[in-house]
């Protein structure tokens, strides 16, 4: 396990004055590493999670050469270039059952979908295509060629092959395709537990009468909704207030039961409270000004489980102690500490600590493609920090994507978020955009 000076070290140009969103990801991906320990579920409970083992094929799909439309069934090699094709009707194949005939020359099969191909036939003309007169079929020359509308064994999935690989996440298509394997039961990833808590004074919690200068918290629940849909088991510790006895059993209790802990406010530059003092009495932590727009402060590290107790140095050896006992308990959590601004907490979360937290679920990178959409305004850009402005893509009458501001982009309109479908990503070195100009967006709807 690196200490936070040790992965620093590695980073060219590392600057935590300063420090641009690309560095913040090569960082946040040598910090974290996923969790070893796994069970078995059955496919209804295994959805969303990520498979612990690449999954071997016992079977072929599909297990038979079958049909892939209704029709009548041939051998190919009868077919004659501009000739039609006059066969007899011998038989019936349906779904579900072999046909047991000998199909000779000059002769066809009537079959249906997802039957089995009878014995030495390869071709089938769909119905709607094919010329019915009594007990003979004509295939009319030049409908189809040899092998048309055939499915071969195992062209979905061989056996023998890996059909899913260790860290693939268990999506609706993934549980179905390994249900079509027959496998009632897949090795997965254990849940990764995050423990959540929001700080500051100022923070009323739901039930809470109004209170001059107090606002909700609103940050407990955009998060618990980010991670439950992450597929992550929440640990909800609510509002922890300024209050330095309060903070350090609410970071040492996390720290014991969590793998990562995500904590909102307290870590901006000049913060009167104790948020910043106890992550680093508690852990070995950075605290960071990153270069982006919103969400500049950050606070990242390891907080360990006992008070005050280890040093970054005892902790590389409860590391390799842990290591050789098969997936024990880390000593300790990954610190997310989020800005408290509720667009920021989501905005740092899309852009940084949900791909960190699938790395530690164990599941390859799943970050979706930039789209690109044509910016339906200008936009007013620095150069040197990357910002997430929220927008809204629609498709425009002549068919383009164009993506449109969603107003007022201050960090703490939560309604810009709601509004919007995706992120426009204005990157590090990209000034003003100009109306009509094509930008990069991040889509967050169906994502989060
Ligand atoms: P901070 O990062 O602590 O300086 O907070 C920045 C802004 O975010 C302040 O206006 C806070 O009131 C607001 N804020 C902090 N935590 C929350 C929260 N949990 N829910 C809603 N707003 C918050
Ligand atoms: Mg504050």
């Amino acid at each position: 396990m690196k200490s936070i000076d040790q992965i620093a070290a590695e980073l060219q140009g590392y600057d935590p004055q300063s420090l641009s969103a690309e560095a913040v990801t090569a960082f946040l991906s040598r910090l974290v590493a996923p969790v070893t320990e796994t069970e078995t579920l059955g496919m209804f409970d295994a959805l969303g999670r990520v498979l612990a083992q690449d999954v071997i094929s016992p079977v072929s799909v599909p297990p038979h050469d079958n049909s892939a439309m209704d029709g009548f069934a041939f051998a190919g090699a009868q077919l004659a270039a501009g000739q039609p094709l006059a066969l007899a009707v011998v038989g019936t194949a349906l779904a579900g059952k072999a046909w047991p005939g000998q199909v000779r020359e000059g002769e066809c099969v009537k079959i249906m979908t997802g039957a089995i191909m009878p014995a030495g036939l390869d071709t089938v003309i769909p119905q709607e295509m094919a010329q019915q007169q009594g007990d003979r079929v004509i295939v009319p020359a030049g409908v189809v060629q040899p092998g048309d509308n055939r499915r071969h064994c195992g062209e979905d999935v061989m056996a023998g092959q890996p059909a899913l690989q260790k860290g693939e996440l268990l999506t609706p298509a993934a549980l179905g395709l390994l249900a079509s394997l027959g496998i009632e039961r897949a090795p997965v990833v254990r849940r990764l537990k995050v423990a959540y808590f929001s700080t500051g004074d100022e923070i009323l919690s739901l039930g809470e009468p109004p209170r001059e200068g107090a606002v909700y918290d609103s940050n407990r629940y955009t998060v618990f909704g980010l991670l439950t849909r992450l597929g992550c088991e929440v640990l909800d510790f609510g509002v922890v207030r300024d209050d330095p006895a309060l903070l350090e059993a609410a970071f040492v209790r996390a720290a014991a039961q969590a793998d990562a802990i995500i904590t909102s406010g307290g870590v901006s530059v000049g913060e009167a409270d104790f948020t910043k003092a106890m992550m680093k009495k508690l852990g070995d932590v950075a605290f960071w000004r990153i270069a982006m727009r919103p969400g500049r402060p950050m606070a990242v590290g390891r907080i360990s489980m006992q008070i005050n107790s280890f040093s970054p140095r005892q902790m590389d050896k409860v590391s390799s102690f842990n290591g050789s006992d098969n997936g024990a308990h880390s000593p300790g959590a990954i610190l997310f500490g989020l800005p408290g601004n509720p667009v920021a907490v989501m905005v740092t979360f899309l852009a940084f600590v949900r791909p960190a937290l699938l790395r530690m679920m164990g599941a390859r990178d799943r970050t979706p493609p930039l789209l690109r959409a044509r910016s339906a305004q200008a936009i007013r850009k620095k150069p040197g920090r990357t910002e997430y402005q929220r927008g809204s893509v629609q498709r425009a009458a002549d068919g383009a994507l164009t993506v449109a501001l969603t107003g007022n982009q201050g960090s703490g309109v939560l309604s810009s978020m709601v509004q919007g479908n995706g992120l426009i990503v204005l990157h590090h070195a990209q000034g003003n955009v100009a109306a009509g100009e094509e930008v990069d967006v991040m889509m967050f709807d169906g994502v989060i």
